[in-house]
């Protein structure tokens, strides 16, 4: 039976350039990451079947804010910024690798992190950097494998099985593809607990 996708509701609520200006720190966030052009923005689209409610591009570090989208008034969407891109100016990422380790270290309301890497070019330093925020913090981070259809299966499953040696034991990993739907339904799984869906509707 097919299942019902809460995060259709999703819908853009707020940019922040400072941490002063985010929500309420209260209810669940789960924050989205990745390097600019990992897929980020269409993992989200594709996981709120919504055509464009995270701005994808092929501007690499166009958005330097932390977007906030809204499943209800305690569950948020952080879409991070991907200021990891080379292209970015050596001051605003340093500006930025302040904010985000400050927004790791402080945000109560942080469940959960989920991390996109293109399947062709994982684990570079922003994914390493993200990993060890996580795990200072003890937030879990779901590692996307996305743009797997660019991949035969053999070496997107070997991909996952490196990468996935990896890991500290805190994080966990799938293979994704927002083109093909690639995984869809392990990712719903994964943010309908850390929203506590499941909970909720049982
Ligand atoms: P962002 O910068 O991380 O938000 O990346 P985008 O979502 O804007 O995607 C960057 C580029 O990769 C765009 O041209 C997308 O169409 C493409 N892309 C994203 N996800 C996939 C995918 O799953 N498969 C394929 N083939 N292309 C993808």
């Amino acid at each position: 039976m097919k299942r019902v996708n809460p995060f259709r509701i999703a819908s853009y609520v707020l940019s922040a350039h400072e941490l002063k200006q985010l929500p309420k720190d209260e209810g669940i966030e789960v924050a989205i990451a990745g390097r600019s052009n990992a897929g980020k923005s269409s993992a989200i689209n594709t996981f709120t079947d919504q055509k464009s409610l995270a701005r994808t591009s092929k501007t690499p570090g166009r958005t330097q804010q932390i977007v906030i989208f809204e499943l209800d008034e305690d569950r948020r969407i952080a879409d991070l910024p991907g200021y990891g891109y080379a292209k970015v100016p050596v001051k605003l990422k340093a500006h930025w690798r302040k904010v985000m380790a400050r927004y790791f270290e402080t945000r109560k309301c942080l469940r959960g992190v989920v991390l996109v890497m293109d399947i062709r070019h994982p684990m570079k330093d922003f994914d390493r950097q993200m990993l060890d925020w996580c795990d200072q913090a003890g937030i879990p981070c779901h590692i996307l494998l996305t743009k797997a259809d660019k991949l035969k299966r053999g070496p997107a499953k070997s991909t996952l099985l490196k990468v996935r040696r990896e890991l500290p034991a805190s994080a966990s990993i799938q293979i994704f593809s927002s083109s093909k739907k690639t995984g869809l339904d392990e990712l719903i799984d994964k943010l309908s607990i850390w929203y506590e869906y499941e909970a909720k509707a049982g």
